[in-house]
């Protein structure tokens, strides 16, 4: 079911998040997939931004401030890691998925960072760690929920949008380092190396507060829960647009893209959940219940060959 929205705390031009989720970094990760994924962010981002392949835009959609190479950089990179980060989470889950595009390609396309799986589309945004926010510009969306910047070609309709937070804060990062509003001409020929070592060099983890269905987009653009341009967020942000908003203690878990609710009696979300995979032999996964409580088993259990796979119900 559609969750109520739960609103910002609101004071004047002052907006507060009422509703967090407590940062936990994602442990099922292997290290040296996450070095791979590390290098290809690396390079994507480092192709967007200061090698100048492909293009780019310079301001994000709605907003009104120029964005640096620094900026740009960061962005791309933070954007591809969580893009990346929910590929592994899938496959960590037996959740067949095809790896993100680090591909160049033209104005707008890239930034919008989504997966395919199963027939249905993934939209991720990314924040920062202590971020408790799903933020989407007003702008980039119509009023049934499409994305406007791929309206011509790609994606407009997404099933779900995963929001995914990484640490350390990258910008944060950038601005220690007097990379973040460089200016071109003071961009250093090292700087490639630079950002390999400063950036690359962090060990990086994130988490999945959660995500929303895009029904729940829709509901949100209706009963405008948008944080209006200039206002303050947290005392500490101004916004540069109008933003709608959910609040990562309000979002659903992220298991329930592949787990129905097993106390809900009439699913209306069934046509949505993803289907696992058997790692064992490559047939579905079904939600089987025991003498004593749920768990995972293989499709094939009752066939020949049996197959056996059983996994206990967890995140
Ligand atoms: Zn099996």
């Amino acid at each position: 079911m559609d969750r109520q929205i739960e609103r910002l705390r609101i004071e004047e031009d002052n907006y507060y998040v009422q509703d967090v989720r407590r940062f936990e970094a994602y442990k099922d990760m292997i290290q040296e997939e996450v070095q791979e994924d590390k290098r290809e962010c690396f390079e994507f981002a480092y192709n967007m931004s200061y090698a100048k392949i492909g293009a780019h835009r310079d301001s994000r959609s709605g907003g009104t401030i120029h964005r640096t190479l620094g900026q740009i950089f960061i962005n791309t990179f933070q954007g591809k890691m969580a893009e990346f980060a929910l590929y592994r989470y899938l496959k960590n889950h037996q959740i067949d998925v095809k790896k993100p595009d680090v591909t160049e390609y033209g104005l707008g396309k890239w930034d919008s960072f989504d997966l395919e799986c199963q027939g249905k589309y993934f939209a991720v945004k990314s924040t920062k760690f202590y971020g408790n926010l799903l933020l989407l510009e007003t702008k980039d969306w119509s009023d049934n929920g499409e994305y406007v910047p791929n309206s011509s070609s790609g994606t407009v309709k997404y099933d779900y949008i995963v929001l995914v937070r990484l640490k350390p804060d990258g910008e944060e990062l950038m601005r220690q380092n007097r990379l973040l509003y460089q200016r071109e001409d003071e961009v250093p020929d090292d700087i490639k190396e630079l950002l390999m070592e400063k950036i690359c060099g962090e060990e990086w983890s994130y988490d999945f507060p959660g995500f929303i269905y895009h029904s729940e987009l829709v509901k949100a653009i209706e009963e405008r829960c948008v944080i209006p341009q200039n206002a303050m967020l947290n005392g500490k942000t101004k916004m540069d647009a109008d933003n709608y908003y959910f609040q990562a203690g309000n979002m659903h878990p992220m298991r329930e893209i592949y787990i129905r609710n097993i106390n809900e009696k009439i699913d209306e979300r069934a046509s949505l959940r993803l289907k696992r995979k058997c790692p064992n032999c490559g047939k579905t996964l079904v939600l089987r219940h025991g003498p004593y409580s749920w768990f995972w088993g293989c499709e094939g259990y009752f066939g020949r060959p049996r197959c056996e796979y059983k996994e206990t119900l967890r995140d």
